[in-house]
């Protein structure tokens, strides 16, 4: 059986989607996470659900117990993650788990995404238990735009610290797609792929996509770091967040997010869902 947690969350709901797509029997697959009211939703699919929390180890060692493959869907806590990780894999391994799948980050081993090092760190830990792997390095999702697609509605602006910097988004559904593929198909033990989408974007190609999604002219609109800073800061974000969002365009202006990599294509057998679909999807 097939074990997925996160499946609460949006992107463990949709592999869920996937595996009965690909012909899993949901009998076969069991979906675990904290959110009791979205489990009895999964339930309704008729797939196994069960309750964890990463925090637990006692909740992991029951729920895995029997599974041939553990999806491991990295957690949203940033911060606990590489605690949380660990027992989630020093469980699986307990209970005789045959194959550990993680997303994890683009690149996590080297990169400087202010992401990465919780993922890298897991990664670690998932070579050294010894159980066979495949890690998901997804990269970044289009669905991250929402927000964007928000402001543009009302603003007419993109605006970012991201320079020239591209980003090879893809939707969800791909990423949870390939987390499918690779679920139920063999050949992919102790394999690593870098996923992401087929088209690396700029920021006016964002501004072109958003002005055909929202139905007015937006302008994409470059600043400086500290400009972008005081502009968050006076839209009464706190400092935590504007430092986050400063950061992670640094990080896109860096190139950590282009992509590069035709692995998710390959996996899922068919191209990426362009920028403009995904955006439509959010709007
Ligand atoms: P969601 O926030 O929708 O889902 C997160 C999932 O993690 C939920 O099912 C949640 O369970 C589960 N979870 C969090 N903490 C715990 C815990 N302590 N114990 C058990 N389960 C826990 O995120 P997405 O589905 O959108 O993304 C999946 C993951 O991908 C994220 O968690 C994050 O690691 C990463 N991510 C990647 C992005 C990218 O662009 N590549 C962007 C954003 C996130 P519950 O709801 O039941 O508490």
């Amino acid at each position: 059986s097939i074990v997925v947690t996160g499946a609460t969350g949006q992107l463990g709901h949709l592999i869920v989607e996937h595996l009965i797509n690909r012909g899993v029997t949901p009998a076969e697959i069991t979906a675990v996470g904290r959110n009791t009211a979205r489990l009895a939703d999964l339930a309704g699919m008729g797939v196994a659900t069960a309750v964890i929390d990463y925090a637990e180890p006692a909740s992991l060692a029951a729920a895995f117990t029997g599974a041939d493959v553990l999806m491991l869907v990295s957690g949203s806590e940033v911060g606990q993650r590489v605690a949380q990780h660990s027992n989630a894999i020093t469980a699986a391994v307990a209970a005789g788990v045959g194959r550990i799948v993680y997303t994890s980050a683009s690149k996590a081993d080297t990169s400087a995404l202010i992401l990465a090092p919780e993922h890298k760190a897991t990664e670690e830990a998932l070579l050294a238990s010894g159980v066979p792997f495949t890690i998901l390095r997804n990269g970044w999702y289009t669905e991250n735009y929402a927000a964007a697609v928000q402001q543009a509605r009302e603003t007419g602006v993109y605006l970012t610290s991201t320079g020239a910097g591209r980003v090879a988004s893809a939707s969800r559904s791909d990423y949870a797609e390939a987390a499918a593929v690779v679920l139920t198909t063999p050949g992919h033990e102790n394999a690593v792929y870098e996923l992401a989408g087929d088209i690396a974007w700029t920021g006016t190609d964002m501004a072109a996509a958003l002005t055909e999604v929202v139905g007015r002219p937006v302008v994409f609109t470059p600043v400086s770091p500290e400009e972008h800073t005081a502009i968050l800061t006076g839209a009464g974000l706190d400092g935590g967040t504007v430092g986050f969002v400063v950061a992670l365009d640094g990080n896109t202006r860096d190139g950590l997010l282009a992509g590069g990599s035709s692995d998710l294509a390959t996996l899922i057998g068919h191209p990426t869902t362009p920028l403009l679909d995904g955006l439509r999807a959010v709007a």
